[in-house]
């Protein structure tokens, strides 16, 4: 099925101004974040007179429900991607639309009709899939330009993904538009390897910038909208699920966790981008061996089934031969490059 859940998507110097133009007399709701807001009426001081409400900080079954006890006329999400994934999913529920305001750089979750939900301790769970109406996507650039490097570095990482994934997924062509459509999308995607995101460049903010940011917030998420399970997530994001199950991975971000997993994923199929893909992740500097993440030889065994386990609960074909990952991940422990 194709879906896309995004009406229009404003990236330019000044969106956030025309927010209040477009709430109109609908009484709104803002979640906020708890830095990203300040940020947002720091650079477009109105949205403090719109009412809001704190998210809790995980997009978890719990957090959704105590949202339900708000239902506003239209839903403003002012945040990171967990918080947009919340507020989708409460604004799916409610049958109500959407507005979202990214404050970082980090993931596609402004254009996915899809919320990942997470445990209230922050494990993994599951993704639900689901038509949401969003509005408008607000991507100002006052706002994108000041924001962590580290989420945009990430963000670009998960966006790269999309083609590695998408191809290990269904090759590099179809037959199904839907697939195909996904497919060239994902390409573009992979293509943002050869530009240059150091922070220097990000802080310019310049034209190829601007060209990777909308790639982040926007068409990575409509890869999947295009593909459907045909151009989700493979291995890269079972291995980051299970990373996630181990508490000394957590100061990394989601980005960094799937570009190892990447790493996993092209040494499986043996693909010749491998040592690219590596070099590229280092120079980076996103990790590259399990002894960054803080997993230790001892903890391989674990981390295996863990993958198995996550490729199942994705529905990923399953890893014949586990003595191969196992042998993958112990090449990957060290930094020694094997
Ligand atoms: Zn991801």
């Amino acid at each position: 099925m194709i879906r896309q859940a995004v009406l229009e998507y404003d990236h330019s110097n000044d969106a956030l101004d025309d927010l209040h133009t477009l709430i109109g007399n609908r009484e709104a709701l803002i979640l906020r974040g708890l830095n990203g807001y300040d940020e947002a009426v720091r650079v477009s001081p109105r949205i403090a007179e719109i009412p809001s409400i704190r998210f809790n900080g995980e997009c978890s079954d719990e957090e959704v429900e105590r949202l339900k006890a708000h239902r506003p006329d239209v839903w403003i999400a002012v945040g990171g991607g967990k918080l947009i994934d919340t507020a989708k999913r409460i604004a799916f529920t409610q049958s109500v639309p959407l507005i979202i305001v990214p404050t970082l750089v980090s993931n596609c979750a402004t254009f996915t009709p899809l919320s990942v939900i997470y445990g209230e301790d922050g494990t993994y769970l599951r993704y639900d899939t689901f038509p949401v109406v969003i509005e408008r996507v607000i991507a100002d650039r006052r706002l994108l330009r000041d924001s962590p490097y580290d989420y945009f570095r990430a963000g670009v990482i998960d966006t790269v993904a999309k083609w590695f994934e998408a191809r290990y997924i269904s090759g590099t062509t179809s037959r199904d538009a839907g697939i195909h459509s996904g497919l060239s999308l994902a390409a573009q995607c992979g293509a943002l390897m050869d530009l240059s995101i150091r922070e220097d460049d990000f802080r310019r903010y310049d034209t190829d910038i601007r060209f990777i940011v909308d790639h982040v917030l926007a068409i990575g998420g409509a890869v999947g909208g295009f593909g459907d399970a045909g151009t989700r997530v493979a291995v890269a994001h079972a291995v980051h699920n299970a990373l996630s199950r181990f508490d000394s991975t957590h100061h990394w971000l989601h980005g960094d966790k799937v570009g190892f997993g990447l790493i996993v994923q092209e040494r499986m199929i043996s693909s010749e981008d491998t040592l690219f893909l590596e070099k590229w992740l280092q120079s980076i500097d996103a990790p590259t061996s399990l002894e960054q993440l803080g997993i230790r030889f001892d903890q391989i065994d674990e981390l295996v089934d863990y993958v198995v386990e996550e490729m199942t609960i994705q529905g990923i074909h399953k890893v014949e031969d586990t003595d191969r990952l196992k042998e993958i991940l112990r090449n990957l422990q060290e930094l020694v490059y094997k």
